[in-house]
């Protein structure tokens, strides 16, 4: 049914780079072996998926949204790949994504944009827009996507769907194609709070494959979902995500979320973050200097794209060219702010202050931890904006992501889900709610309660 519904509407909403027709029938079938066979099933098995074409996929291309992976056949499977395997799930593709996962609105994808479902003519967010776009138009119950500055949630909010990052270090990143390794985590995109705990907890949990995963139980996440009471929790509504530059329609759906956890129970505490302000401007000196090095990799020699191996050029050559042809524009402006960033004599005055600026953000966190049990915000300042709007404005783009950046700075749980249209353009709104690390159960408690 969900292959037909792809047949039936992808060319519109274009979520899918790459659909995996034989491969999903083949993984539908061997569930309906094993239950033949009278095996016990988890509560995913034969529940169809659509993964971020940035997990490697052993056989099946994996292109990062990238002219430089075109073709790529990866030898092995991501742990998240693999552990979806595992479990049952049907993988029914790849889903489309800003290049490298840079980007908010999955407008820098080499194979061209995703539509809204809502509006095919605004963006469904990014860099996972895919991912949201296929659940939002019921191409796929369920979807993995990555979250380095807000690529699960913020596609969460402008596309209606639910989306977590999950703890740093709690989901695996092998086979994860490193975008901000000290920021990338990847999790689950949903329609409800309790698929998206069901897909958490079939992903998360130790990896000895990725040296940053946690070892260490995965929080009880979908007992959480189906507790779904905020009676006697302190809820802190951050001070900072508010005021100019945020559309009316989502002031306003975001009060009455606030009201609501108020009415179920909540004790509601105004909370002030005030290094929050200074999160963007840090993650674009961190995220562009871990991406530099670890975009080094694609040198023409081991991935992908070859250009000018014709005997004509040098080795060094052939790495410039390739590199100039296989990246996007905003691929090459990050890769050049994140080498300036990082060069010797700049180091300091830099990157040494963002991480410092880092550093102050968690502390933010600490103290407002201290006094509530979670925080909860608007997830995007707007909604869903035009295609094309912000294609040349790298700045306005970047502030897609205000609300969402300090989490990833922390290193913290954070989960996007609807609360109502803006009455303005009648688009989704996404209510960010915020856990401490480790304490991802409080989203799912938090979330099944008012959504
Ligand atoms: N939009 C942010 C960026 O462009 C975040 C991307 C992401 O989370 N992968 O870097």
């Amino acid at each position: 049914a969900h292959l037909d519904r792809i047949e039936a509407v992808d060319a519109k909403v274009h979520a899918y780079l790459h659909v995996d027709a034989d491969g999903a029938l083949a993984a539908a079938r061997a569930v309906d072996d094993a239950r033949a066979r009278g095996d016990r099933l988890g509560p995913l098995a034969g529940v169809p998926l659509a993964l971020k074409d940035v997990f490697t996929t052993k056989g099946v291309p994996t292109t990062c949204g990238s002219r430089m992976l075109e073709g790529w056949r990866p030898p092995y499977d991501a742990t998240v790949t693999r552990r979806l395997k595992d479990a049952g799930v049907v993988i029914l593709g790849k889903t489309n994504m800003d290049e490298f996962a840079m980007g908010s609105s999955t407008e820098n994808s080499a194979y061209g944009p995703t539509g809204n479902p809502w509006d095919t003519t605004k963006v469904p967010g990014g860099s996972g827009g895919g991912s949201a776009a296929a659940i939002a138009s019921f191409q796929a119950p369920l979807a993995i996507g990555t979250d380095t500055g807000g690529s699960i949630r913020q596609p969460a909010a402008l596309t209606g769907t639910v989306g977590v990052k999950p703890t740093y270090g709690g989901v695996s990143r092998y086979g994860l194609v490193a975008f901000s390794s000290s920021l990338d985590q990847g999790g689950p995109c949903a329609r409800t709070v309790l698929d998206a705990a069901l897909l958490h907890e079939a992903i998360a949990g130790h990896d000895p494959l990725d040296s940053t995963s946690i070892d260490a139980p995965v929080p009880n996440v979908v007992e959480a979902a189906r507790s779904g009471s905020v009676r006697g929790l302190r809820v802190g509504v951050v001070k900072e995500f508010a005021g100019e530059g945020y559309q009316a329609g989502v002031l306003a759906r975001f009060a009455e979320a606030v009201e609501l956890l108020r009415e179920l129970g909540a004790e509601i505490v105004e909370i002030s973050c005030p290094n929050f302000t200074y999160a963007m401007p840090a993650y674009y000196l961190i995220a562009p200097s871990e991406a530099s090095s670890n975009l080094a990799r694609f040198d023409a020699m081991r991935y992908g794209l070859r250009v000018g191996d014709d005997g004509e050029h040098s080795a060094e050559e052939v790495m410039s060219l390739t590199r100039e042809a296989g990246f996007g524009a905003e691929v090459k402006r990050r890769i050049m702010l994140g080498t300036y960033a990082l060069s010797s004599g700049y180091y300091d005055a830099y990157y040494g202050q963002a991480q410092k600026v880092r550093t102050l953000i968690t502390r933010d966190f600490e103290a407002a931890f201290g006094q509530v049990d979670v925080l909860v915000s608007p997830t995007t300042p707007t909604t869903a904006f035009p295609i094309g709007e912000r294609a040349d404005d790298p700045m306005a783009m970047y502030l897609a992501d205000l609300c969402t950046i300090p989490s990833n700075l922390a290193g913290n749980a954070a989960m996007s889900l609807p609360c109502g249209l803006a009455d303005e353009d009648g688009l989704p709104v996404g209510l960010q709610i915020i856990a401490p690390a480790m304490a991802d159960d409080r989203l799912y408690r938090v979330g099944a309660a008012v959504e």
